[in-house]
């Protein structure tokens, strides 16, 4: 595919090794992606938009991209399907981990279609190492004092061990 672009939208709150995993594949697909942070995603976020901006900018400055590939990070506070089409992107790129994604991946799909049939879905895994690695997995863990170290860098760790300390704080 010669200068194609591709989104991979997220909550990303927190960027995990696995989202890292998932960005590399899809750099592998499209020439050009683009991370979009999703300003509302219907869940609510321990992290500001700001924050999880600068963090997925802060993490994908350690990935190695190849030649000729272009990666940038932007909000997403529209349809995800207008976002794609304003940045001229024809590929979605969502992962799927255990069989519990599959539903909710599959309407949202479905939904996209209907509303643009020109964008087309595509399912990454990740790596085996990453498959079951979810944000709400790590602030659960973080929030008991856990070892996250195989989940997210040692910056995300920090900044996920200055929050819960923060919380304690004001309750
Ligand atoms: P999460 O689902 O972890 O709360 P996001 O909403 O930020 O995080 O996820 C953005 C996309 O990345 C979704 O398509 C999600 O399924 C995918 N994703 C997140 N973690 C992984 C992982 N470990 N393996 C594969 N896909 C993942």
């Amino acid at each position: 595919m010669t200068n194609s672009i591709g989104v991979y939208p997220g909550t990303f709150d927190p960027f995990t090794y696995g989202h890292a995993d998932i960005t590399k594949r899809a750099l592998d697909v499209v020439d050009n992606l683009i991370i979009g942070v999703a300003e509302h995603s219907g869940k609510s976020t321990l992290f500001s938009l700001q924050e999880r901006l600068d963090m997925v900018k802060e993490e994908i400055d350690k990935i190695n991209i190849p030649m000729g590939k272009n990666l940038q990070v932007k909000t997403i506070d529209n349809l995800l399907i207008d976002f794609a089409n304003q940045v001229g992107a024809k590929i979605i790129f969502r992962g799927l981990r255990a069989i519990s994604d599959f539903e909710l991946e599959f309407k949202l799909c479905i939904m996209n279609r209907r509303l643009d049939k020109e964008i087309e879905t595509i399912f990454l895994m990740a790596g085996e190492k990453y498959q079951f690695i979810s944000s709400n997995f790590v602030k659960e863990i973080a929030a008991l004092n856990g070892d996250i170290s195989t989940f997210v860098s040692p910056e995300v760790t920090e900044k996920l061990i200055k929050k819960f300390k923060g919380e304690k704080k004001c309750p």
